[in-house]
């Protein structure tokens, strides 16, 4: 276990007035879920589960800034079906691995919303190779999107919700979801990188929820199992690969985005207060060793 050197350095408690926060309201089935008046940030929210997520957050009532990395039409099609919700919504260009990207659109976020109150850290990418031919760019590569960059968001998340203070739109000071994966547990042959950036991703959500509850700021994850967007189009695309890959899901279909999306929308409001630390793992069965059905 390591240690600060010097006890001091370790985290300050909060303090006395932070920790006066509102009380849990009676559960009615439309506050559990409502997200009314929050106000959202989706990174990687151009396509895939991303886009899923900002959509649902809309459907329940949050404003949401749709960051993209490129696919500019892709995210402008999200802020429009956003708008057809009565939501307000912006699509931010941001680089989630670049710090001056990272600051620059929470900057923007606020001058446009005022503040944030929910933010999914969900861009991710794979660059995968057996590991003797791994480049060093393929690695840093994977680190710096899937791992620095959920670090740089959450950061600058907590110093505007720290900003913002309590208001009376949820009774947390703010909520963090980490995209994970279901390799944040299960080894993945020639994914080094991403296994690695995945396992990272755990550790960051549960050191950031130990450090942070105190002062109300809920962070979980989700591990998604094999769900159907660009990002792994080759393990679906195919029957045999279809196949393949149900011999890994004792749920026997293959993951939709709004699967992800309902569980996010949870994990965001209110119903999903005490708790905090928590992986939510959204994959059909694949981390229940289906391997061992009928041979162990
Ligand atoms: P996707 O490729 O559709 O989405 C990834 C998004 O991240 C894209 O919109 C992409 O443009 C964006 N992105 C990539 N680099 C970026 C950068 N530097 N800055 C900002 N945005 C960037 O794939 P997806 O499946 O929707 O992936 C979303 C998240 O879910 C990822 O973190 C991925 O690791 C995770 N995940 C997906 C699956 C799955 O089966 N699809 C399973 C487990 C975990």
């Amino acid at each position: 276990m390591d240690h600060a050197a010097d006890p001091s350095a370790a985290v300050d408690a909060p303090p006395a007035s932070t920790l006066i926060t509102p009380q849990p309201r009676p559960l009615t089935p439309e506050w559990l879920t409502t997200l009314a008046g929050q106000v959202a940030l989706v990174s990687g929210a151009s396509s895939g589960i991303g886009r899923a997520v900002a959509l649902a957050l809309g459907r329940s009532g949050a404003d949401v800034v749709v960051n993209f990395a490129s696919d500019s039409q892709g995210a402008g099609h999200v802020v429009t079906e956003l708008h057809a919700l009565g939501r307000r919504a912006i699509a931010v260009q941001a680089d989630v691995s670049r710090e001056a990207d990272v600051e620059a659109m929470f900057a923007r976020a606020v001058s446009e919303f005022g503040t944030l109150h929910i933010v999914v850290c969900n861009a991710g990418l794979q660059r995968d190779a057996p590991l003797e031919q791994m480049t060093l760019e393929q690695w840093n590569t994977v680190i710096g999107v899937n791992l620095t960059g959920q670090f740089l968001c959450a950061r600058a998340a907590v110093r505007e919700f720290k900003r913002r203070g309590f208001d009376d739109r949820s009774v947390a000071l703010g909520k963090i979801i980490c995209m994970s994966s279901v390799h944040q547990r299960i080894p993945w042959a020639g994914h080094a990188n991403y296994a690695a950036s995945k396992g990272g991703v755990m550790l960051l959500m549960q050191t950031m929820a130990q450090e942070l509850a105190a002062q109300r700021i809920r962070v979980n994850g989700i591990a998604p199992g094999a769900i159907r967007t660009p990002i792994n189009t080759a393990a679906w695309h195919t029957r045999q690969a279809r196949d393949e890959l149900m011999a890994l899901v004792p749920y026997g279909r293959i993951g939709e985005p709004d699967d992800v999306a309902r569980a996010a929308v949870w994990l965001a409001s209110d119903a999903a207060d005490y708790v905090t630390g928590a992986t939510l793992f959204v994959d059909g069965g694949m981390t229940l060793y289906p391997g061992f059905v009928g041979r162990g």
